[in-house]
Order: structure tokens, then C-alpha cells, then sequence
């Protein structure tokens, strides 16, 4: 190194092979890319945001939100005197980073199903790990078996599973957590859509933590929050590694108010996401009709395996409509392997949004 080195060859390897997150959402009529509330924001969230004494901007927030403490653990059907800790982060995202740093020693494994989250894979080589994909099986679930036989220091679990939509079962869950040698974290990002929901396995796995978002059903994707659930001494590292100060005021505000039990409140956020199961239903058959083959969906949005999928996506992005391509998905899992690896995934919101892409599509064809 001199001074004349090239500032990329200054910056770390695992950072410079990785991409710039760029989602193409320029010009969009129609943006049904990033499964979030495409209903808006709780109206209860716009009425808190107002609130609150003059002086909370010019103050730190609060660093451990203990009134947003006791929202979630009730809203996950615990009660306050639980030993279990919740921990606000910068998204849901800087839980599973924070999670990362805090138990993953550089050089260890951090195991997961394939397709998953696709960050996932990207913090552990920002926090110098290994990451270590397992596919998910021929009917979409976890390979249980094979996850924990990686032996990995932490094991991310996301249910239901992002990209594919699809549920997840709870005995492959029970087994992870059960058999899993380190830490497993429980990505639920997408509960809210689900029939079936683990964060009760909380109550007897200390080494299990759960992630949960406020930017998908609670319409809060702007403004940055997320909470890690789990016992007291695995939240105490997570926080250690997280640093404080990563959420702000308004976003703890604002999590506040979409739990309030006030109608504008959480029977707001929940009403909506009974609008988006029951339009991602009626999406579902009305594109079986045209002919595609969508993966059954547990979320607020569908994965359309197609050989086709990067061109669909270009067609309709001409027309502002913007969903995402995914290529390359494993082999292994038959439904990818006869379409080319590759799958359409589009977001669940109002009907009218819809119905702008089963136009297209009719016209484009399976
Ligand atoms: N987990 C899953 C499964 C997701 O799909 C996402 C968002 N795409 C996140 C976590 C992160 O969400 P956020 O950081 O906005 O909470």
C-alpha cells in the first residue's frame, strides 16, 4: 500500500465482490418489488408523529424503548415479566447483522435454506463469515436435517421464506432449533400473512432469537425498524454488537402506534393484511387461469417460477410496472430446475394494482 494505492484496493475484499443493493424502482406506475404495506402507513402512526414534546428530536432516543418492550411481547402473546428482552434495530435487517456480529466469530458458518433472503448471505461476508446454503427440499420446506448438519455457529431460518413465499413447517423448525449446535434466528418478517407463526418457541429455547419488521404489515418501511425477541442474555450480545442509537424517535414512536389497540391502530395494520391474504388468493387463481404455475403463498406476495421471468419483468417494467426477476435459484428444487432457475416474485396490494399485471401478463402469456 502507498499513497497512491487505488481506493479499491484499499477497501476489503468481501466488500468490494459484493453488489450495491440497487432496487430499480425509478418511474414506477405500479411498484409491487419490496412486499411492503402497498395500503400506506397506519393512520394512527400519522396521528402519533405529530405528538410528543418539542424537545424529542433534539434528544437521543430512548436506548433500550421499554414502553415498545411491552407492545411486542404482548402483541407475540407474552407477558412484561417473561424473561425475554427485546432489541429495536435499523430494520429487521440490522438485527440479523447485529445477530451476526455478536455470535459469529470471523471464519464460522452461518447456515440457511436456499432460496432465502438474499442479505442474508451478504452480512455474513461483511461480518467475515462463511455462509453456507442448503436448498430447501422438492415441496418448499426446510431440510432440517442437512441445516443442522452444518454445523454453523448460527443458523438463520426464514418463515414463511422470502423469495419463495412458501410456509414452512414446524417440525422442520422444532428440529433446527432443537438440534441446531449454536444460535438460530428466526426471520418472521412475513407473519403477519401466515397461517402458522413459532415465536412461542421462545418460551423454552433461550439460544433461539426471532425477528420481526415493521416494514411489511405495518407499513413502516421508511422509517426503519425492526425488533430481535429473545431471551435476556442472547438480546444483551445482540445489543452489545448492534451500538446504540440505531432507531430513531419517530420510527419508536411509530411501532408504537401501529400496536395500539386503537381501530386506526393494530385492527388497521391487521385488516389489511386479511385484504392482501385475500387478494393474494384470488391473484393466485386468476394467474393459474392464464396459464402460471405460482408457488402456494404464506405472505403479501407470489413466486411465479418461469423460465421467463427476466424478459416478463423487463415487459412489464416498460410499462411501469416493476416486480422482480430471480435467476440462478438451485437446481435441486424441481420446480426451479424445469423453469430455467429463474421466477417472477410480485407483491400483494390493492386489487386495482393487480389487475394492471394480470393485464400484462395476459397479454404477454405464461
Ligand atoms: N427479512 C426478510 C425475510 C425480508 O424480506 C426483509 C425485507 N425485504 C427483511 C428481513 C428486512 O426488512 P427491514 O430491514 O426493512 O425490517
Amino acid at each position: 500500500m502507498t499513497d497512491s494505492t487505488p481506493i479499491d484496493e484499499l477497501a476489503r475484499a468481501d466488500v468490494r465482490a459484493l453488489p450495491l443493493y440497487a432496487p430499480d424502482a425509478a418511474n414506477a406506475l405500479v411498484d409491487l418489488s419490496d412486499n411492503t404495506n402497498l395500503w400506506g402507513t397506519p393512520p394512527a402512526v400519522m396521528r402519533s408523529l405529530g405528538e410528543g414534546p418539542p424537545s424529542a428530536m433534539a434528544r437521543y432516543p430512548s436506548l433500550y424503548g421499554s414502553p415498545l418492550r411491552r407492545a411486542v411481547l404482548h402483541y407475540l402473546g407474552f407477558a412484561d415479566t417473561d424473561d425475554l428482552a427485546v432489541l429495536t434495530g435499523c430494520g429487521s435487517d440490522d438485527i440479523i447483522d447485529s445477530t451476526m456480529r455478536a455470535f459469529g466469530e470471523p471464519g464460522e458458518r452461518v447456515a440457511f435454506s436456499s432460496p432465502t433472503f438474499t442479505m442474508v448471505p451478504l452480512f455474513a461476508r461483511l461480518n467475515g463469515l462463511t455462509p453456507v446454503a442448503v436448498p430447501l427440499t422438492a415441496e418448499f420446506d426446510i431440510d432440517a436435517q442437512r441445516l443442522v448438519e452444518c454445523r454453523a455457529k448460527i443458523t438463520y431460518l426464514c418463515a414463511p421464506n422470502n423469495p419463495t413465499a412458501t410456509a414452512v413447517s414446524r417440525a422442520a423448525v422444532e428440529y433446527v432449533i432443537s438440534h441446531a449446535p449454536g444460535i438460530v434466528l428466526l426471520d418472521e418478517a412475513y407473519a403477519e400473512f401466515a397461517p402458522e407463526i413459532f415465536a412461542d418457541l421462545l418460551a423454552t429455547r433461550p439460544r433461539l432469537i426471532v425477528a420481526r419488521t415493521f416494514s411489511k404489515a405495518f407499513g413502516l418501511a421508511g422509517l426503519r425498524i425492526g425488533v430481535g425477541v429473545g431471551s435476556k442474555r442472547l438480546i444483551e450480545f445482540v445489543a452489545r454488537a448492534r451500538g446504540p442509537y440505531k432507531v430513531t424517535s419517530l420510527a419508536e414512536r411509530a411501532a408504537l402506534a401501529a400496536l395500539d389497540p386503537a381501530p386506526d391502530g393494530l385492527p388497521w395494520v391487521l385488516a389489511r393484511a386479511a385484504d392482501a391474504v385475500h387478494n393474494r388468493d384470488r391473484m393466485i387463481a386468476e394467474l393459474q387461469r392464464l396459464g402460471f404455475a405460482p408457488l402456494p403463498s404464506a405472505t403479501n406476495f407470489i413466486m411465479i417460477p418461469t423460465a421467463r421471468a427476466r424478459m416478463l419483468a423487463g415487459r412489464l417494467a416498460e410499462h411501469g410496472v416493476i416486480v422482480r426477476a430471480f435467476t440462478g435459484l438451485p437446481q435441486e428444487i424441481p420446480a426451479f430446475a424445469d423453469n430455467g432457475s429463474s421466477a417472477l416474485r410480485i407483491s400483494i396490494g390493492p386489487w386495482a394494482m393487480l389487475q394492471v399485471v394480470l393485464d400484462r401478463l395476459a397479454e404477454l402469456g405464461p
